[in-house]
């Protein structure tokens, strides 16, 4: 804002005192020596009150032409500084818009080199977390399950580190995203109308005061959902809503791709009767574990199952009934064998591998017994007749009974034949 320069009026004060001055003298004159001279005195008053009156004029004018100078000048100020404004506005927009497109390309780059649905899980999950990296917010990643449709957590992670969740199936906030199909943002859980807090439990006893969720979508198929949240309230903007839809709409394309890449992978390296790995997949599964054995002292154990007498079994009861008994087992096998690192394949006909990793020798023998005992009592259901079956079982450990995996299979093998030749539903070692 201009003030009225006071230098101005200042001059004209200053005009004025100066013709007072002779008038002043003029009067001492008349006063002390010639009193006709008060006549001039008069006169030259009336001339400085014109002058004063003609100049006051002037100086209105002048002033009023200066005031709207003044307000012009102001307006001016006033819309370069509105338009400055603006411009540091866009300016920060445009810097955050390059922060947020470099940060999605960066996601992009990173899900593109994956092809497995674990990788593509995981770098979604990390790369959302480093985009915020607060101690205190839990990403989380669900993903509909492909036969039964349900929601099922994929990864979760706190901060930078990963967690494990109690609650797998989603709560209240996750079935709204399921529901509506829409992204959600609630700044704070307490004030929030659609939902009542103390209606919703956290199976995992976290405090949730702040979050944002959004579906991941490919047309009109839903794959599952990305979420943030945080203890504390306010902790997520309409801007970051924006965001994770942005990456959530990358995501779903990874993640449809992974799907269809883990679905071709598993056709070429599963069995279709059984869904166990084809034998193929075994040999480098054991060449993996023998690696990573080579690194440290620890054991790897071995197994070769054989079914007792099935060609009897098929002719007895038909090949359909031993395919069905095939598949049994496959299940049995994998409820038995279910530790993280066990690995079961089938190897051919009637027979099965197991890998049983970190496990000593003593202890697999022991495994492969119950097994067998496992099988022994079981009963598959053929129509209204129950049926039962048994198995041999070969044993061999890496290192102690084999050096390579050709050894340690054929070490299992000659096990399982002598398992065989002592009257089968045996277990036997090296
Ligand atoms: P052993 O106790 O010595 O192992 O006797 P076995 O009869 O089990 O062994 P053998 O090798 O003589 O026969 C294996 C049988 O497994 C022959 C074959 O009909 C059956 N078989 C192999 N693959 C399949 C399959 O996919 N389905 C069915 N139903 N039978 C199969
Ligand atoms: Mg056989
Ligand atoms: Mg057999």
């Amino acid at each position: 804002m201009i003030k009225i320069p006071k230098k101005l009026l200042s001059n004209s004060f200053f005009l004025l005192s100066i013709s007072l001055i002779p008038l002043i003298g003029f009067f001492i004159y008349a006063l002390f020596i010639d009193s006709q001279f008060y006549i001039y005195i008069f006169a030259a008053l009336l001339v400085s009150i014109i002058g004063a009156l003609i100049l006051n004029k002037k100086f209105q004018l002048n002033q009023s032409s200066l005031l709207l100078h003044i307000q012009d000048t102001n307006e001016k100020i006033n819309l370069f500084e509105d338009e400055k404004i603006h411009e540091q506005e866009a300016l920060k927009s445009f810097k955050q818009k390059i922060i947020i497109s470099s940060k999605l390309k960066d996601i992009t780059e990173k899900l593109s080199l994956c092809l497995t649905l674990e990788d593509t899980a995981k770098a979604l999950t990390t790369s959302v977390s480093e985009v915020f990296p607060r101690d205190d917010v839990t990403m989380i990643f669900y993903l509909f399950h492909g036969k039964t449709g349900e929601l099922g957590l994929k990864s979760s992670q706190k901060g930078q580190m990963k967690i494990n969740l109690k609650n797998k199936k989603g709560d209240e906030f996750d079935r709204w995203v399921v529901k509506t199909m829409q992204g959600l943002l609630i700044e704070n859980v307490k004030s929030d109308y659609r939902f009542d807090i103390d209606q919703i439990t956290t199976r995992d006893a976290r405090t949730i005061n702040s979050l944002i969720s959004v579906p991941m979508c490919i047309g009109t198929k839903a794959l599952g959902i990305i979420r943030l949240d945080s203890p504390h309230p306010q902790k997520f903007s309409a801007q970051d809503l924006r965001f994770l839809t942005t990456v959530a709409d990358i995501g779903a394309v990874a993640i449809e791709n992974a799907q269809l890449y883990d679905r071709l992978e598993n056709l070429a390296i599963r069995d279709s009767l059984t869904g166990l790995f084809l034998r193929r997949y075994l040999m480098e599964r054991i060449a993996e574990e023998m690696n990573r054995r080579k690194k440290g002292a620890d054991q790897l154990g071995f197994l070769i199952i054989d079914i007792d007498y099935f060609k009897k079994y098929n002719d007895q009861f038909g090949h359909v009934a031993g395919d069905i008994v095939l598949k049994t087992l496959g299940k049995v096998m994998l409820d038995f064998f279910n530790e993280p690192g066990h690995f079961v394949c089938r190897y051919g006909g009637e027979e099965f591998c197991v890998l049983i990793p970190h496990t000593s020798k003593s202890k697999v023998l022991k495994m492969a017994q119950n097994f067998r005992e496992h099988v022994a009592s079981q009963t598959i259901n053929l129509r209204r007749k129950k049926t039962q079956v048994t198995v041999s079982i070969g044993v061999a450990c890496y290192p102690q009974d084999a050096e390579g995996k050709d050894t340690l299979i054929l070490k299992a093998d000659q096990a399982l034949y002598r398992a065989k030749e002592k009257g089968r539903n045996q277990v036997c070692g090296n």
